[in-house]
């Protein structure tokens, strides 16, 4: 794949004066908690509004999402806020169904990026979208994986992408719940110089303390922005509670992060 400018039009049209950031809880619970949660981040630095619909959760018997009833009230997010929206896709019926609710940005997650049918599915079934797409890494260290993921989307003619780096599984239990493996994501922006990449601290962590580090250290790699899972009633949400942050909170870390600015 070449490496186009086109590939970060979308974000560079934005003319954000800091890193892009994407919030909102990790699973949509019901109406009201969305809601709730949108009308406090609609004057705070947030661009998209996230809140997962459908939850592939690692085992079953968990909070598997409220499914495409999520999508109407995401949909009235946008027109109460003026948020954009954003939300997880992970085959051809989601994509129709998100599309037709008008959802801003589609994002694939990391159990998805490591199957390439799964790519290729969602590549079909968004080909020619003017939405923007964003991939993360699959759970699996394997940057080959990442990047052909984001080429069978680019090769659909899907122009506003973008990645994701939410970190890696290991058998080791370590201080993350995903290893950030920095030097991957290093790598990444080496070979896609022009794709626009977003760490998620809230996956690489697992814990709502270490976000702010994290972040940290992602802007001074100069990635283009974040991801943080924010949730009005942390500990009571109903998946991820431990590592999602309250709206306060959220704009407390926004304001104390150093933005490393081009001139630096
Ligand atoms: C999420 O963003 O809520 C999610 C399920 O993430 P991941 O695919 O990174 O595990
Ligand atoms: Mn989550």
């Amino acid at each position: 794949m070449e490496n186009k400018k086109e590939m970060r039009k979308w974000l560079d049209d934005l003319g954000l004066d800091h890193p892009l950031v994407i919030a909102g809880p990790c699973s949509a619970e019901t109406e009201e908690q969305v809601l709730k949660i949108a009308h406090s981040l609609k004057d705070t630095d947030v661009n998209y509004y996230r809140a997962g619909i459908w939850k592939p959760r690692t085992r079953p018997g968990n909070f598997e999402g409220v499914g495409a009833l999520g999508l109407k009230w995401l949909q009235r997010v946008k027109e109460e806020t003026g948020m954009k929206t954003a939300t997880e896709v992970a085959n051809r019926a989601h994509v129709e169904l998100a599309l037709e609710h008008d959802i801003d940005l589609l994002w694939v997650g990391a159990r998805s990026t490591v199957s390439p049918f799964i790519m290729q599915e969602l590549a079909d079934a968004l080909e020619g979208t003017d939405k923007v797409v964003l991939v993360k890494n699959p759970v699996n260290p394997d940057l080959a994986l990442w990047l052909g993921g984001i080429e069978r989307l680019y090769t659909a003619g899907i122009k506003k992408l973008g990645a994701i780096h939410r970190g890696f599984s290991t058998y080791e239990k370590t201080k993350y719940r995903n290893i950030p493996e920095w030097q991957m994501a290093i790598e990444f922006q080496d070979k896609f110089p022009d794709l626009p990449l977003i760490n998620d601290p809230s996956h690489i962590t697992g814990k709502r303390d270490m976000i702010f580090d994290v972040s940290q250290t992602a802007l001074d790699l100069n990635f283009d922005g974040l991801m943080i899972e924010t949730h009005h009633d942390p500990d009571n949400a109903w998946s991820d509670a431990a590592q999602q942050v309250t709206p306060d909170r959220l704009v407390q870390i926004m304001k104390d992060l150093r933005i490393r600015k081009e001139s630096d």
